[in-house]
């Protein structure tokens, strides 16, 4: 076994890599090698079982765990690792298979000791706490690991955030966006934290790992500077990836960092709360006098940082209050989590509440009235609104996970010792990497959907579809959910998209940590001009902010009104729910933390109906987990029998409202190469030569397609490649009974795989420096193709490109799709699989 692990060992360190943790199979190898040592490997098998194994609920931790047990209880001899030994290490495992363990070994006189040491320092025991309390009845050692719980040793026995912090600066001028520091295309590496933190910043800055490691031999860690840092996508891979090369090792956790710095004038409101979550230190404040390779000073209570000349060359306020606290616990999650053991600890002991701990600040007292989204918050806290600036952990009623992403908070579930999801409805998709999987795909297509539906999740199957459209459909009105994509965006209720670590978090646990933000109202008024559709209202939005000074396109002191905020959709009540998605998805873009869209009952009771079909569809087909679906066809008829919607009050506040008159939207509106807030109407980019065109993603429902195939009916092969991935299989499926994909077929097009294909840019791709056409939903550069120059258009005017091979003027536009008006009651008709014979009958069997 350690001939052919150093033979592993070798090849990664080629690549400059560490080996991989050790799997399930690996540690039994090592197990029996330590039993009957030979050769004197024992030194080395026991240094491998210590720190290469995996912590938490994975398999591996299995074996080690049950190994470990047995030796603290005599069950079994290892001559190298004595009963209190054993127990120490038991210790080291942070949470799962290592604690009931660790609660019978306080009952035997040789461990009781090292046990209470040990489950002192843990704070993911969940369920097993109320063992603890129970045992303390008549075990004193276990009486002092509750005592010591309530004191919140396990805390204080970690060092405070230093009071002076002395960095080197690895400074990346302008916007990063998570695809820059984890790119789509490298997205099946992101398990494997070292080898995909080799793709960081590759193409934004070719040269910055060489420049990594000059900088190291400065003899400081590096710090992260931006001025823009983190937009885009929740992706904890960004993070991984930042903190592994800036971060130190965890102890006992095999390749993984924490800690770390990030300096931005402005840093994305989800990045940041991804850098919390992971034990970084995340700082805004001004960069414009820090220089790559500069040593800095950072003296956090001060919120001032120093050159080396003691120059103050930047201020700041530490913000959240509590990230000293999360700093030290090694990071915001395992602090709410062991606050939470400490305060449960107090209560049973009869304590008054801890004041060891920063508590969060509660805004200032306000008479007016609550925003739609402060009030679904409140309700899932349980009150009647939460205020801006509020610290809450809703219930979470409902997480997605996407298979990027998925790998990662499978990773991050076992470390949080979750065997059970708390959350009641979590859903696992394959959309990213269904239509061409690599083998590492392919094996994650395999696990995961098991690891998912074990726990009381709902797992998709690859070509099944996109996660939001989806989803979508599970969700239930005016509650709240999240999901590891940035655009877990819900049409109804409200989502906070979050990284994967935080999405674990709120699957295991059903609630989630969330600083209320603020709002943005967004009204429409008025009546929809002829030709103009959904997607030119989702470019109306920030187009209206940049004429009224809210938002700017340029990078350098960008301003965007939306950052980090909720954005609050009214005046179009009537919109089917599949529209809606439209709007709120599309405030991914926008860089706001979530979005309401204010409907009328009708739309969501038609929806609900057409999705209790769906879901009851799903439990016939075989979908697992099927308690989990019937549950919620059973909350949704709850909902449907006195069907309910909050209100925002009239009087509520919101830091921004902005007017859309619809009567002056005339004409399209696009979103520019390549900045989806870069948005100008048609008739500045008339004329402009597309080589390629993309009609797919989450922005697009049944109806785009219907209408792309109506501009196209009668045409025969395009002037462009056209490129036609419909979100879902039944989309697919409807869209061929119709005779749509018999048009696509006839004019060249190439279908894919229902999916996000394109859009996601780690599979099929658009050819180097093509200008493209596309209804997805972010045109970040090198997203779609390499040099790619991207607009972003709704499907009926991507489509009249595609006829045309040419942006069109806006009379070409407007009689191309003439002919949709007339028949779109007909194309603009959703999926209501209440009302689809092929969904009925197959429940039916
Ligand atoms: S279609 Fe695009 S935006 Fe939507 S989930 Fe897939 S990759 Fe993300």
């Amino acid at each position: 076994m350690l001939l052919e692990y150093q033979k592993h060992v070798d090849e990664r360190a080629a690549e400059g890599l560490p080996a991989l943790p050790l799997d399930a199979q690996q540690v039994s190898d090592i197990i029996e090698g330590l039993k009957q040592p030979q050769n004197g490997d024992s030194e080395a098998l026991l240094e491998l079982l210590v720190h290469r194994v995996p912590p938490g609920v994975d398999k591996a931790a299995y074996v080690k765990a049950g190994f470990l047990a047995a030796i603290a209880k005599q069950e079994t001899q290892c001559d190298l690792i004595t009963p209190v030994r054993a127990t120490e290490l038991l210790g080291t495992m942070m949470g799962g298979y290592n604690i009931h363990p660790l609660i019978d070994l306080l009952d035997y006189d040789a461990t009781a000791e090292a046990a209470q040491t040990a489950l002192s320092k843990i704070v993911m025991v969940y369920d097993a706490y109320h063992d603890i309390v129970e045992k303390a009845k008549t075990n004193p050692y276990a009486k002092r690991v509750l005592q010591s719980w309530a004191e919140a040793e396990w805390f204080l026995s970690r060092p405070q955030l230093a009071e002076s912090i002395t960095l080197t600066v690895f400074k990346v001028p302008g916007e990063t966006n998570t695809d820059d520091l984890s790119p789509a295309t490298e997205a099946w590496s992101r398990p494997d934290i070292p080898l995909h933190a080799k793709a960081m910043l590759v193409s934004k800055m070719p040269g910055a790992l060489d420049t990594i490691i000059t900088l190291k031999e400065k003899g400081y860690p590096l710090a992260y500077v931006g001025d823009v840092v983190g937009t885009g996508s929740s992706r904890k891979s960004a993070i991984n990836s930042v903190l592994w090369h800036m971060g130190h090792d965890v102890p006992f956790v095999p390749n993984k960092r924490q800690g770390g710095v990030i300096l931005g004038n402005n840093i994305a409101p989800i990045f940041f709360n991804t850098a919390e979550d992971s034990g970084a230190l995340p700082i805004e404040c001004n960069v414009d006098k820090l220089e790559m390779g500069d040593v800095i000073t950072i003296k956090p209570y001060e919120g001032k940082i120093y050159n080396q000349a003691g120059e103050v060359v930047s201020e700041f306020t530490l913000r959240p209050t509590t990230i000293a606290d999360e700093v030290r616990a090694g990071g915001r999650i395992p602090l709410i989590i062991g606050r939470g053991l400490t305060d449960k600890s107090r209560e049973t002991l009869g304590m008054p509440a801890s004041s060891v701990f920063m508590r969060p600040v509660e805004p200032v007292h306000s008479d007016k009235g609550f925003t739609l989204a402060q009030k679904m918050v409140g309700v899932a806290c349980g009150v009647e609104g939460v205020r801006p600036g509020a610290y809450c952990e809703p219930k979470v009623t409902t997480v997605g996970s996407q298979d990027t992403t998925g790998a990662m908070t499978r990773d991050e579930l076992k470390e949080l010792a979750c065997l059970g999801f708390s959350s009641d409805l979590v859903m696992q998709s394959f959309c990213h990497t269904a239509a061409y999987p690599k083998p590492v795909d392919i094996k994650l297509q395999h696990e995961l959907p098991e690891f998912i539906s074990t726990r009381g999740g709902v797992s998709l199957r690859p070509g099944d579809g996109v996660i939001h459209s989806w989803l979508n459909r599970m969700i239930l009105p005016d509650t709240v959910g999240t999901g590891g994509d940035s655009h877990t965006r819900f049409p109804i209720g409200i989502s906070f998209p979050a990284g994967s670590g935080l999405v674990a978090f709120a699957a295991a646990l059903g609630v989630m940590p969330l600083d209320m933000p603020e709002s943005i109202l967004v009204r429409f008024k008025g009546e929809m001009q002829p030709g103009i559709t959904l997607r030119d209202l989702v470019n109306a939005i920030p187009y209206a902010a940049i004429q009224e000074g809210l938002l700017t396109v340029e990078k350098k002191g960008k301003k965007n009104i939306f950052n980090g905020r909720v954005l609050e959709i009214e005046g179009l009540p009537d919109l089917k729910v599949e529209q809606a998605f439209e709007l709120s998805d599309a405030s991914a873009e926008r860089s706001a933390n979530g979005c309401t869209v204010r409907l009328n009952k009708e739309p969501i009771i038609e929806f609900l109906n057409s999705n209790i079909s769906l879901m009851e569809w799903m439990i016939a087909e075989g979908y697992a987990d099927a308690r989990t679906l019937q549950r919620r066809i059973d909350a949704m008829r709850a909902w449907l029998a006195d069907p309910q919607l909050l209100e925002p009050d009239a009087d509520a506040e919101y830091a921004a409202v902005i007017e859309i008159d619809l009567n002056e939207i005339k004409e399209p509106l696009l979103a520019c190469p390549n900045d989806p807030d870069d948005i100008k109407p048609l008739s500045e980019v008339a004329g402009a030569k597309i080589d390629e065109v993309f009609i797919g993603s989450c922005m697009t429902n049944i109806g785009h397609y219907r209408a792309a195939g109506k501009v196209l009916e009668k045409m025969g092969n395009l002037p462009v490649k056209l490129w036609v991935a419909p979100p879902t299989k039944m989309d697919q499926h409807q869209l061929t009974e119709e005779g749509i994909y018999s048009i696509f077929g006839r004019v060249g097009a190439r279908t894919e795989t229902p999916g996000c294909s394109l859009c996601m840019g780690n599979q099929a791709r658009v050819a180097d420096n093509a200008t493209v056409v596309s209804t997805s939903t972010r045109n970040f550069p090198n997203r779609l193709g390499n040099g790619a120059d991207v607009y972003l258009s709704s499907a009926e005017l991507a489509a009249v490109v595609a006829s045309l091979g040419r942006i069109p003027t806006v009379a070409e536009y407007l009689e191309k799709v003439a002919g949709i008006q007339p028949m779109a009651n007909e194309i603009y008709r959703y999926l209501n699989f209440n009302e689809l014979e092929h969904y009925q009958r197959a429940k039916a069997s």
